[in-house]
Formats: structure tokens, sequence, C-alpha cells
């Protein structure tokens, strides 16, 4: 299956891509890891993506899209869950057709949605746990302001009938329980059969 998960920073969608992957062998594209291991290895990508990451802005369209369509090649027709992207309705066109290319399209979006103050909550852990550059706190109110999923974005997947949306607020595995219903995948896990 093609997936995609939306939600706004801090709402765990990263967490629950990573379960879903694994349980189902998938491969996981996060744009924002990729995005990093730039900035980390100083390439040219990184040095440009950086500002614009520590200021918790979204890096320019085109420089994610052309990073996105390498890693996309590389996996084949493997299943995938998208994790961070496409985050712009362009994005997502030119997601659209880089699958139509050989035939596929996406199967199911997860929209994963909590209230503002949870989410501020869970970034300020992360950023105490992970020292993330744009974990401090003006970084983290832009990011909430401009990285909630646009509503054209989500409209594009709702009007093909794949938006489904998921409560992010229970515990981890709650969560990924609903998640792989929505999917309509069984879950053989034993959190999952609990
Ligand atoms: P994330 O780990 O998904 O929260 O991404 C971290 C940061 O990377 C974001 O705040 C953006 O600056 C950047 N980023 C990740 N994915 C994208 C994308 N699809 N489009 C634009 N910027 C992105």
């Amino acid at each position: 299956m093609y997936v995609i998960f939306f939600g706004p920073p801090g709402v765990g969608k990263g967490t629950q891509a990573a379960i879903v992957a694994e349980r189902m062998g998938w491969a996981h594209i996060s744009t924002g890891d990729m995005l990093r291991a730039h900035v980390k290895e100083g390439t040219e990508l990184g040095r440009k993506a950086k500002s614009f990451m520590n200021q918790g802005l979204l890096v320019p369209d085109q420089l994610v899209i052309d990073m996105f369509m390498a890693r996309l090649a590389e996996i084949g027709d493997r299943g995938f869950v998208l994790d961070g992207f496409p985050r712009t309705l362009v994005q997502a066109e030119a997601l659209d057709a880089a699958l139509a290319k050989s035939g596929r399209a996406i199967d199911t979006t997860i929209n994963i949605t909590a209230p503002d103050d949870v989410l501020v909550e869970r970034m300020m852990g992360r950023a105490a746990e992970a020292g993330r550059a744009d974990d401090t706190p003006e970084a983290m109110r832009t990011r909430l302001e401009t990285q909630k999923p646009p509503a054209d974005l989500l409209d594009h997947y709702r009007r093909q009938g794949k938006l489904k949306d998921v409560d992010g607020r229970p515990p981890v595995a709650e969560v990924t329980v609903e998640v792989m219903r929505a999917l309509g995948v069984a879950d053989a896990s034993p959190q999952g059969s609990r």
C-alpha cells in the first residue's frame, strides 16, 4: 500500500509512520529526517535548508521535491508510508504525477489530530530529550502556525475519499490500533490484538 501520514508537528505522526512501516514491511520516508541528515553532513541541500528549518519554516518546494523523488526512485514499487511529505498541494501534485507514471496512486492518507496545547506540551518534552535545533519555543510556535497541513492539501485527498482522521491524543499503542483499522489491514502484533 501507498500511505501518507498528515498531522501538525508534535502529533506523533513520525512515531506512527515508523511503527506501521515496520509492522507492514513498508519503506518509511521522512523528509524531515532526510533534511536533518543533509544539514548534519553539510551538503549543499543541507546548507540551503538549514535556515528555513531552524526558523520553523517550510523548505522551498522544489528542493524537497527533488530530494524526495530521488528516494522514491530508490525504493522501486515497494509499499511505503510518507511522513512529512507532501506538505503543500504543489508537492502532492508532483507526487501524484510521479506515481501515475508507473500506474500507481496513493491508497489512503491518515490525518492525525490533536489540540494545540497538547502539541506544544509534547514538543517541549521532545526538545528536552533530543535537543532539536528547531524545537526552541519560538520555532515551535512558528511551526504550529505554519505547518498544520493546509486545507487545500487535505481537501485534495478528502475529495478522492482517501482521507481518514485519527485522534492523536490516546497513548501510542492505542493510536496505532486506530491507524491500522483506518488502513483496513489486520494487526497481528501483541499490542494490536489486545
Ligand atoms: P519534520 O521532522 O517532518 O517536522 O520536518 C522538520 C523540518 O523539515 C520542517 O519544519 C521543515 O522545515 C522541513 N521539512 C520537512 N519536510 C518538508 C516538506 N515536505 N516540505 C517543506 N519542508 C519540509
